[in-house]
């Protein structure tokens, strides 16, 4: 069932890319649908390579719809980007999150840490570093448990304003971590200017492991260049156990995929706590 990929875990709409009238009707529906409580974060588990615990939870967004049903991002992120509600969105995935993993604390289980996705729009707003102390405030989260996953093409951006930001968010004390690293054709000198934490290494590259011999190459590489500069890594898109293997066999610290478990609801993650738990 692992193998099955992303359809048979949630629905999705696969000619929405060709109905440009549908993608304007959504565009203009998502404010709204932001306060009418219709999006939803689905979470999905890391695990430690080496003794395959949860440490930690992505939160991934979804929109319940109510005609389309549930939308995953690819249907409705880049909607928000273009359209500037991704601010909005993001602010609310933020504090959902934190919300989420301060009530698993409460109820006595241990989740790790949350991860948030970060848009380049999101972090750009001068506001940016303000909500992210505030919803940490609110929820009584402990900084060190919410970390932001950011994109290399935040280095695109004014890197001086980057730097800046970075070292902003880093004094209240979250973690930083650079999503589908390797895909992003940006230099590699901003790992040693920057604040980073964790590297995660891109889907793309997982999926011809073992056999593959670029992609091995190119992920041993990641592994040795993170562990030498000290940083962590996450291996993205793990859905074999072969895969799997061959990250711990490098030394990888923690994994992420289907092999473990897809994204899913809250209730999921309450309950697969609840069972590692009791063990
Ligand atoms: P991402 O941050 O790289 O998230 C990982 C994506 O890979 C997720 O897709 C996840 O469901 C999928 N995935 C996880 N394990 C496997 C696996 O073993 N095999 C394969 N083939 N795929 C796997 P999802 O949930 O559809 O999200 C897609 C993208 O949308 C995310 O990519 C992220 O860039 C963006 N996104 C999701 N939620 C948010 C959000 O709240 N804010 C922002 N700005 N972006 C978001
Ligand atoms: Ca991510
Ligand atoms: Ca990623
Ligand atoms: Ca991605």
């Amino acid at each position: 069932a692992k193998r099955e990929g992303r359809n048979s875990h949630t629905l999705y709409h696969p000619d929405i890319d060709s109905q440009p009238d549908y993608q304007l009707v959504l565009r203009s529906e998502i404010f709204d649908a932001i306060q009418e409580g219709q999006f939803l974060l689905h979470y999905q588990p890391q695990m430690s390579c080496r003794t395959q615990q949860i440490l930690g939870v992505e939160a991934l967004a979804r929109w319940r719809h109510p005609k389309r049903g549930l939308l995953a991002p690819q249907d409705f992120i880049q909607i928000a980007e273009d359209s500037g509600h991704i601010v909005a969105l993001g602010e609310w995935v933020l504090r959902t999150a934190c919300n989420q993993l301060r009530e698993w604390v409460r109820l006595g289980l241990n989740p790790g840490s949350v991860a948030v996705n970060v848009s380049a729009t999101q972090l750009s707003r001068e506001s940016f570093t303000d909500s992210v102390h505030q919803a940490l405030e609110d929820s009584g989260l402990r900084p060190d448990l919410l970390e932001l996953e950011l994109t290399e093409s935040i280095m695109f951006s004014d890197a001086s304003v980057t730097l800046d930001k970075l070292n902003a968010l880093k004094k209240l004390g979250v973690r930083l971590s650079i999503d589908d690293f390797g895909t992003g054709y940006s230099s590699l000198s901003y790992l040693k200017k920057l604040p980073i934490d964790r590297l995660k290494i891109d889907k793309s590259f997982i999926s011809g492991l073992p056999d593959d011999q670029h992609d091995s190459a190119i992920v041993r590489t990641i592994i040795a260049m993170a562990r030498n500069l000290n940083l962590e890594v996450v291996a993205e898109g793990v859905e074999t156990l072969p895969q799997l293997n061959f990250l711990s066999r490098h030394f990888c610290d923690q994994a992420q995929g289907y092999y473990f478990s897809p994204p899913i609801a809250a209730e999921g993650i309450y309950a697969l706590l609840l069972e590692k738990q009791q063990k």
